[in-house]
Order: structure tokens, then sequence, then C-alpha cells
């Protein structure tokens, strides 16, 4: 879409409304939005489901509606599956019917190395080197292992920094870190809130306590996109902060990951790990990534070890003297489920079609469409008080977010949730009041935001009658 380079995306969409004579929230600027969109032509790699068959959708809308596809828009949560991926799964399962144990070193994936094959697509979506970059266990696991390694507290250096509302297990994983190492994560535990009356965390904020208390801070452990604000830190700046006070600095990137552009490598961050089924498509529970930066590869060394750790050509001498793999590789502790290898190498190989500098443009506007409607439709009128409203708990600010929308309502989100699901949306939902839309650049169209929004005026309609 050269011809909307340098506007932003309601001088885009006031400009092709103009241009097609219509009004600016008409479904026509959507369709010319998808009709010149670029990377339209990834959405085919992708199944979208259909409305018939979403369990929560309605006999009626079924009856009309069933064989169109549903407004996916819950990509930050689970993915859509890439097509190759059961070509690859068949594969496999084919390989292990006909070779049995000789698929480990046989055909074209070969079970022994399968993940290392595939590794180099994966550092290219998060900005690293390939040697910086393992996949292997779950993400959760992964930040544990990390742990052990860079959350090393003394007396003076004891505590780890991370947002009060962090997910759960991160949460989890650092407060049990923690007490592994006899210290009391009430005291050790540093958590930052946003200021009251604010949902958000600044970047100042966050740099401050940095500087205020870094001396005493062993590890900063952000997430790059905050799973239920949509806040895309400044990861450069934290990392940036955190160096200067002699911390280490590591990310979860699970809601970062293939939404937005990463470099870890260029912003010297110290450690990362994120799931691969959010952003990255991989299909429930698929293997996660782990990112140590290259400074490390020498002094970093894993605090448990299996033979995956070893190096790959001496591997299965099996001598039992380990040769252990310099930086994240030395890490790796069984060998990685071949069956999950096989969905993560296909939707790698869509990035690969792309890039995520591609996807990021896209993005920016995609998300800036949905804004400017929810905007439109949904601003607070004091001259109607009774009238549903919606705030953007996301920052407005392109540069803070990725493609998630927090939407919070003036009305019990419940009722409204499940006429939009009747209706064929496929959404995540956290009461009270907050949707979270995810419109992902990789298979999500304008059509779909537009269509999420008409969808919306009804559900919310439906719920007012009831
Ligand atoms: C999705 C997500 C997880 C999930 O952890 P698993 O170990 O993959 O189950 C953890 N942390 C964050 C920030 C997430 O967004």
């Amino acid at each position: 879409m050269e011809q909307f380079e340098g506007l932003t995306p309601t001088e885009t969409l006031q400009r092709v409304s103009a241009s097609l004579g219509c009004s600016v929230t008409s479904a026509e600027v959507a369709a010319f939005l998808d009709k010149h969109d670029d990377l339209r032509h990834l959405r085919e790699r992708f199944h979208v489901p259909k409305i018939a068959d979403l369990p929560p959708s309605a006999a009626d809308v079924k009856q009309v509606h069933g064989a169109e596809e549903c407004m996916y828009l819950v990509g930050n949560s689970l993915g859509l599956q890439p097509k190759r991926a059961r070509t690859y799964l068949e594969e496999e399962l084919d390989m292990w019917a006909k070779a049995g144990v000789h698929g480990h070193t046989v055909g074209s994936r070969p079970w022994a190395w399968a993940e290392n094959k595939i590794e180099d697509m994966m550092a290219e979506v998060v900005g690293a080197e390939p040697e910086e970059v393992a996949l292997m266990n779950g993400l959760t696991v992964n930040l544990h292992l990390l742990l052990l390694s860079f959350y090393k507290p003394t007396a003076a250096r004891h505590k780890i920094l991370l947002e009060d509302k962090a997910f759960p297990s991160d949460h989890y994983a650092v407060e049990s870190q923690i007490r592994l190492r006899g210290f009391d994560p009430q005291e050790s535990m540093l958590l930052l809130s946003a200021r009251p009356g604010e949902e958000t965390l600044r970047t100042q904020d966050i740099l401050d306590v940095i500087e205020k208390e870094g001396d005493s801070i062993a590890v900063v452990m952000f997430s790059g996109v905050q799973y239920y604000t949509g806040q895309l830190f400044n990861m450069a700046a934290i990392t940036e902060a955190g160096h200067k006070k002699g911390c280490y600095v590591g990310f979860d990137c699970a809601h970062a990951a293939g939404n937005v552009e990463l470099k870890l490598h260029a912003w010297g961050v110290d450690f990362a790990c994120w799931c691969s089924y959010k952003y990255i498509n991989s299909g429930a529970g698929g293997i996660a990534g782990a990112f140590i930066h290259k400074k490390h590869k020498d002094t970093i060394k894993p605090a448990l070890t299996g033979w995956w750790g070893h190096d790959l050509n001496t591997r299965f001498q099996m001598n039992n003297v380990m040769d252990l793999q310099p930086g994240i590789s030395g890490f790796r502790l069984s060998n990685q489920p071949i069956l999950l290898v096989c969905p993560l190498q296909a939707s790698l190989e869509v990035f690969k079609m792309t890039s995520m500098q591609a996807l990021r443009k896209k993005s920016l506007l995609l998300t800036g469409y949905l804004e400017f409607l929810i905007r439109h439709y949904y601003t607070k009128d004091p001259g109607r008080p009774q009238k549903p409203h919606v705030r953007i708990i996301t920052p407005s600010d392109p540069e803070q977010r990725g493609c998630q929308l927090s939407l919070s309502f003036s009305v019990p989100i419940r009722e409204v949730f499940d006429e939009l699901e009747r209706r064929g949306v496929a959404c995540d939902m956290r009461e009270p009041s907050v949707l979270r839309i995810a419109p992902v650049p990789m298979y999500n169209s304008f059509t779909d935001v537009h269509r999420f929004v008409e969808t919306l005026g009804a559900a919310l309609t439906a719920t007012s009658q009831k």
C-alpha cells in the first residue's frame, strides 16, 4: 500500500473513503484495504474456522452464516493452524510407521536434530542470531531454567523486578525461584504497579525504579507485551537502564514474539523466553523458545544439564563426559517431540515468506483501523450516558502496543461476549468488563475487523433488549 506511506491510520482511512466516495465506516473501506494488502495471501496458509464449527455459535446464525469464516480475533491466545502442519505431521507419522527408530537419522527431517533445523527461522522472528536461540520445553520451564542461571541472589543484590500484574505463571516462577534460593518473596520480589487510576506502566516509572533500586536488583524481568493491557514495553530502554545498574535483564516475549519487531540481540537483552502457540501458531502446548545473548556464551552455564546439551557430534558416544554446548544450546535437556516440531516448522515457514517488519507495518494500520471504529462508535457520549461506551486500556501510542487492543466496557461483558460468540466471533473475555481483541496481521483482514465491529453493535443491542 505504497500510496499511503507516511500517513497515520486515520489519514489513510479518510483518504480511502474519500477516493471511494463512501463513509469511512463503510465495509467498502475494509474491502479496499484488503484488496491492496500486500500480505493478504498469507491468510490462505491457515485454516480459519467456519462459523458452523464453532461450538458456541447459535443454530439460527449457523443456518445463515455457517459456511462463512469466523471472526478469529484471539490469535493472542492460540494462533490458527498452518495448513502445512498436517502434511508434516503425516510425513513423520509415516516415517515412524515405516522406519521406526531410523526416523531419528533419515529423511528430510531427522528427529534427532529436527528442532535445530528450524531455529534459524525462529531467531529471525525475535531478532536474534541462530546460536542465541533454542527451541525446547514449554515457556514456564524455560523461564525457570534461565532464572536458575541468571538469578544468583546475594545479601546485597537479591531482588527481581517485575510487573505487579505479570502473567500468573511468571509470577509463580519468580516467587518460587526466590524461595528456592532461601530468600523471602515479600522482600525480594519487587512488584511495580501502575499509578493510581492508570492501567499501564509509564516507561519513566520503570526506568526510575531501576535507577533508584537497581543496586539491590539482581534481575529485571518484564514481559515484552503485557498480556492483559496489550502494552508493549520499551525493551531497549529497560535493558539499558538495568545494565547501567549492574542487573541482568530478561523478557518474557510470549505476547511479543511474532507480534512486534524484536531485536533481542541488538538491544543486548541478557535472556528471553516465549511460547510458540500464540502469535507463532504452533498449536496448543507447542515447543517454546529460549534466548541467551551470545555475550554470555562462555560464562553463563546451565544449572541443570541433560544429554541434549552435549555437543551433537559426540552426543551419542555415551561416554558420560559432558561436552557442553556453549550458550543457550547447553541448556537443552531432552530430545524434542518431533510431532511438535512439525506444526512449528509449518508456521515458521510462513513467517519466512514475509518479515516482521512487513507484518508490523500492516499491523499498525489494522489495529489503527480497529481503534478508529471503536472510538467512532463507542466514545463516551455525555448527552447519552446510558449508551454503552468503551475505554481502550491499551496505550493509544502505536509504539507502545502490538496488535491487541484491550477494550473496557461500561456494561458487564459476560452477556455481550455470549452474544458475540453465538454470532461467530472468537475473542477473549476477562470479567467483569474487558474484551481482548487481537487482529493478527499474519491472517486477519480489514474485513474481519469491520465485521467484528458490526457484530459488536448487534451483540450490544441484543443484550440491552433482554
Ligand atoms: C501464555 C503465557 C504463559 C504460558 O506459559 P506456558 O508455560 O506456555 O503454559 C506464560 N507467561 C506469559 C506471559 C504468557 O503470555
